[in-house]
């Protein structure tokens, strides 16, 4: 049986389009879903195997992008998020109704990645959001309930995704972050 990661990558990742400059996000609920505009092309899509982000039912993996916060816009029914947990660092905006995430947000302007909202584009009826192309904090998943001896099945079936594993950030956000850190010395 296929190792099952995230129903976005799982039966074939859909590639990012050209020109694409954003859409809607809209939570789960039937009744006065929360809907959030975004006014630009996301970035350094992955699945995220933390136990912070929010997952489909049933899904191993979260599927998270960035975009700059000034594209991102609450459009209906704000009330209804609350911030699931104010003392880590992406503060996540979830729908009390039905519990989506809708924004993570950082607060903390000394942080490398302040700036940025955490998006789960799954969330929109647009396609041609940027594709995912790692995977990260791989390891992680354990802690949300996944059998060890099951990793090596987890790590081969991403890597044929091509979605590189790691359990950290990507080589590339991990540089980031370190650059941030040397130049604030
Ligand atoms: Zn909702
Ligand atoms: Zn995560």
């Amino acid at each position: 049986m296929t190792v099952q990661i995230h129903p976005a990558v799982d039966n074939g990742i859909a590639p990012t389009l050209a020109g694409f400059a954003g859409g809607k996000l809209v939570c789960a609920c039937v009744d006065h879903p929360v809907e959030v505009t975004i006014t630009s092309q996301t970035a350094h899509n992955h699945v995220c195997g933390c136990s912070k982000c929010w997952k489909p039912d049933g899904s191993l993996f979260s599927q998270v992008a960035v975009v700059s916060r000034d594209a991102v816009t609450i459009t209906a029914n704000a009330d209804k998020l609350k911030i699931v947990d104010t003392n880590t660092s992406i503060q996540r905006h979830a729908c009390t109704g039905c519990g989506v995430h809708m924004i993570g947000r950082i607060e903390n302007t000394a942080h490398p990645f302040f700036g940025l909202d955490f998006v789960h584009t799954e969330r929109s009826p647009e396609s041609g959001w940027s594709a995912p192309v790692f995977a990260a904090f791989v390891s992680s998943i354990i802690e949300s309930g996944a059998a060890p001896d099951q990793m090596g099945a987890v790590r081969d079936r991403l890597v044929e995704l091509g979605l590189p594993p790691y359990d950290c950030l990507s080589p590339v956000l991990m540089d980031v972050i370190a650059t941030h850190a040397a130049k604030s010395k």
